[in-house]
């Protein structure tokens, strides 16, 4: 079966074809500007050449109706016809508590996904955008959509709920959520096979660390916590979101700046973490650049995640009462060798011995740990499409 995989944003979308006979990536691509003129990259995997001009896209449509004519174009694309395309399936953002798993999608998922519009405003709306485009394109074809925040439903209350008034949670549902769920399923899926055990058996922490950063728990297969929270600000310093910070500081910003909540949540979101200190970019590439220029203040920022990470890892070994595996994934979990051996110089104490030859490989599902070391180190290229694609073609296999 050919699975189209579809990642929207308010104003664009990721593709991905895959084939899953041999799990064959078949071409990918993205479209931008859409709702503004619109631009189309479309990536043939079969030498097929390179399409990348713009494409009017007055709204998602167009731009879905533009994706199905690449991927069926005698010149760029992969099939002969959309009838080869036999299911669709959706990145949404925002289950909330109803979704512990991937769905197929019929009016009442649609229903239920407006109704987590609440809580992550800028995401589902573009996700549902996402879906009823396809619909229009595609007719009948089955659609599903994988949740962020599903695989972190299996957390205890004692894991996502605040400590503030109950009525909160109940009435307005707010919560630890988690993200990157997918991310965290894959890697640790990924990681019990190399450790050719069963995930049943394991304690694991994945080290998701790319622009969004955020760390899970996983024991037996199941998320037990994870750094992000009610919304993806929480936890780790990120690219420019704050991560934890000490809620009072935005009554003191606000009486001190004249700024109201909502500026100064776009601050904490867009001009914070690494790039709010060190002032140089969210960027770690010019981080590393900056700091080894002598640059104090991207110095600071970099030893500030690093340390983050490490006490957030360390967390998570209390909270399992042990660990077996350390998993780094990610932009910045799977390319930079200085940030992974930042982190585990903290984590000597857990018996971890990094192996820097090991470390210094990219691009594969590596051990970066020494044979004799107690808990065991990985980096797993993430791959969310691929768990998309697989959760569809198993959900309308049935
Ligand atoms: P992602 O959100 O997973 O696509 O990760 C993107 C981030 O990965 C970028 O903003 C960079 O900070 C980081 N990144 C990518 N390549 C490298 C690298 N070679 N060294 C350090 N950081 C990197």
């Amino acid at each position: 079966m050919k699975i189209l995989v579809i990642n929207c944003g308010s104003s664009s979308l990721k593709y991905q074809l895959l084939d899953m006979e041999g799990e064959k990536l078949l071409a990918k691509g993205l479209c931008e500007r859409i709702g503004i003129d619109g631009h189309l990259t479309h990536k043939p995997q079969n030498g097929r050449p390179l399409f990348n001009e713009d494409v009017p896209m007055p709204t998602h449509t167009e731009a879905i109706a533009a994706v199905l004519d690449k991927l069926t174009s005698p010149e760029y694309g992969v099939v002969e016809s959309m009838r080869e395309i036999g299911a669709v399936g959706h990145r949404v953002v925002h289950g909330g508590e109803k979704f512990a798993a991937s769905v197929r999608i019929n009016d009442d998922v649609m229903a239920a996904i407006a109704e987590c519009i609440p809580l992550a405003p800028l995401h589902n709306p573009a996700n549902i955008t996402g879906i009823e485009a396809c619909k229009a394109v595609m007719g009948d074809v089955p659609q599903v959509a994988v949740f962020d925040t599903a695989f972190h439903q299996t957390m205890p209350g004692k894991a996502f709920m605040y400590p503030i008034p109950y009525a909160y949670y109940t009435d307005l549902k707010v919560r630890r959520y988690g993200f990157h769920g997918t991310s965290h399923r894959y890697v640790s899926g990924r990681a019990a096979e190399m450790l050719g055990k069963p995930i049943e058996e394991l304690k694991l922490i994945s080290c998701h660390m790319g622009n969004g950063s955020s760390i899970c728990a996983i024991d037996g297969g199941r998320s037990v916590d994870t750094s992000m929270g009610f919304t993806p600000i929480a936890g780790l310093p990120m690219g420019t979101r704050c991560g934890d910070i000490d809620v009072s500081i935005l009554e003191y910003l606000s009486a001190n700046t004249g700024k109201d909540i909502k500026e100064l949540t776009n601050i904490l979101n867009k001009m914070s973490g690494v790039l709010g200190v060190s002032g140089v970019s969210s960027d770690f590439r010019d981080l590393d650049t900056a700091a080894a220029q002598g640059n104090d203040r991207a110095r600071l920022a970099l030893d500030m995640f690093h340390y983050a990470v490490a006490k957030t890892v360390g967390g998570y070994v209390a909270a399992m009462n042990g660990v077996d595996g350390i998993i780094f994934t990610a932009g910045i979990g799977e390319n930079s060798a200085a940030t992974r051996a930042e982190i585990c110089k903290y984590l000597t104490y857990l018996g971890i011995e990094i192996c820097p030859e090991c470390n210094k490989k990219r691009g594969e599902d590596t051990f970066i740990s020494t044979e004799g070391s107690r808990v065991k180190v990985m980096v797993i290229p993430t791959n969310e499409e691929l768990v998309i694609a697989r959760d569809t073609r198993d959900i309308v296999a049935g």
